[in-house]
């Protein structure tokens, strides 16, 4: 007999997708990479108030009400800051400066309320 030695595949890179919950509403949907966590509906939505977010922190700054991110220490390491972290899109004004590591390690921001049915928007 010829000693047979199995080795173990890894199945890692060929993955298939799997059913994940939306990070917001109950809906499940097949992310199409990891770094997806909103369902497709609340995808839409979520950049809309990111970039209405992002927007109100910009003005602020244009205005000379709020200090450019780089004046401060990141709020989590100390570390020079070089962005706004929004924990909540509800509470647009409401940041934090943070560095990238740090922004990158808090994860995704809350959602302010989705106002549907969307033929109310615009
Ligand atoms: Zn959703
Ligand atoms: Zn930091």
């Amino acid at each position: 007999m010829i000693p047979v030695t199995i080795t173990k595949r890894s199945y890692s890179t060929v993955e298939r997708p799997r059913l994940k919950k939306c990070y917001h509403c109950p809906q499940t949907f097949y992310p199409k990479n990891d770094t997806k966590i909103y369902c497709l509906d609340c995808h839409d939505e979520v950049d809309r108030q990111k970039k209405r977010a992002h927007n109100r922190i910009k003005t602020q700054i244009e205005h000379g009400k709020m200090l450019r991110p780089t004046s401060y220490e990141c709020w989590d390491c100390g570390k020079p800051a070089d962005r706004y972290d929004h924990r909540d899109y509800g509470k647009p004004l409401d940041v934090q400066p943070v560095c990238l590591s740090c922004n990158s390690k808090r994860g995704p921001a809350k959602l302010g309320p989705i106002y549907l049915p969307r033929t109310f928007h615009e």
